[in-house]
């Protein structure tokens, strides 16, 4: 997906989907694979290749990635366990999504050291906003389910 707020709308609809309470850890994981790009700013001023920044950070780019950050980020939370799984589930919609991306979305090597092959299914101009049009239409099915649901209970 191009932009956070289209990740965030697919984690929202998944979480939601799933009737998961506290969102927060699945928010923050739909944001983890790329929170290295708060850093590009700074390497811009800085006059640093991102280049460098960018393969640095690549292999929290990945599944493996995900699962080790993921423990730093849920040691924030009180429960360990739950808040560990929202992110990984979030961060996981964060890799899927962005395996439909193209042309950005053919390089990441989401299985590393795995798998080192292309998973991108690239139907998703990266630039355009079909992403956020698609996970807005989610988010909105979400949140009506999920009012319909607990009106019954
Ligand atoms: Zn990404």
């Amino acid at each position: 997906m191009p932009d956070w707020v289209s990740h965030l709308l697919l984690g929202y609809f998944v979480a939601t989907l799933l009737g998961i309470k506290n969102k927060k850890p699945v928010y923050i994981g739909v944001l983890l694979p790329d929170a290295f790009k708060i850093f590009i700013p700074l390497m811009t001023l800085l006059e640093i290749n991102n280049t460098i920044l960018m393969n640095f950070f690549a292999p929290y780019h990945t599944v493996v990635g995900v699962f080790l950050s993921g423990i730093i980020v849920a040691s924030f939370f009180e429960n360990l366990k739950t808040a560990y799984m929202g992110v990984i589930l979030g961060a996981f919609t964060h890799l899927v999504a962005d395996s439909f991306l193209y042309p950005w979305g053919t390089n990441i090597w989401f299985l590393w050291p795995l798998w080192q092959g292309d998973p991108g299914t690239g139907i998703l101009w990266s630039d355009s906003f079909t992403p956020l049009f698609i996970t807005s239409l989610l988010s909105i099915f979400a949140f009506t389910y999920r009012k319909v649901v607990e009106s019954k209970l």
